[in-house]
């Protein structure tokens, strides 16, 4: 027991430096999206919304746009997305450092999920793995 507990590390909350929202549309809700994202721009002082992505890019496999928002807004961002998305998935992930790690253990979802593309960010992440694996087998000897 006290060998397993010593690998279960727990991460502290002191590493989300801040969180994104991406919320995704289609031709159907591209309105909604709209309606929100003005909505979001006049109520949530803080939030920052970026700019329209119609079509896929990086790991979001559809249209979206973002919103940078600080931890001190999440409790009242969060809920008001989950009351007011009607058919938009939102995925929230924070920003650790730690790009593969946000979009996939961390990410939380408003809505149903949609399979994110992190094929390319997997490798980034698992190479960086294995480099730090050397280096502790480097600074071992
Ligand atoms: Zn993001």
């Amino acid at each position: 027991m006290v060998e397993i507990l010593s690998v279960m590390k727990t991460q502290e909350i002191s590493m989300i430096k801040g969180y994104h929202a991406h919320l995704y549309y289609d031709g159907a809700s591209k309105h909604h999206a709209w309606k929100l994202r003005r909505e979001i721009e006049g109520r949530f002082v803080g939030a920052v919304v970026g700019r329209w992505h119609d079509k896929a890019m990086g790991p979001h496999p559809v249209s979206f746009y973002q919103v940078a928002f600080p931890p001190e807004l999440f409790a009242e961002f969060v809920p008001w997305l989950a009351l007011n998305r009607k058919d938009l998935k939102i995925l929230i992930h924070p920003n650790t450092g730690d790009g593969y790690l946000d979009h996939s253990a961390n990410a939380m979802w408003v809505g149903p999920s949609l399979d994110l593309n992190l094929d390319s960010m997997r490798k980034r992440y698992e190479e960086r793995l294995r480099k730090e694996a050397a280096g502790e087998a480097i600074a071992a000897e």
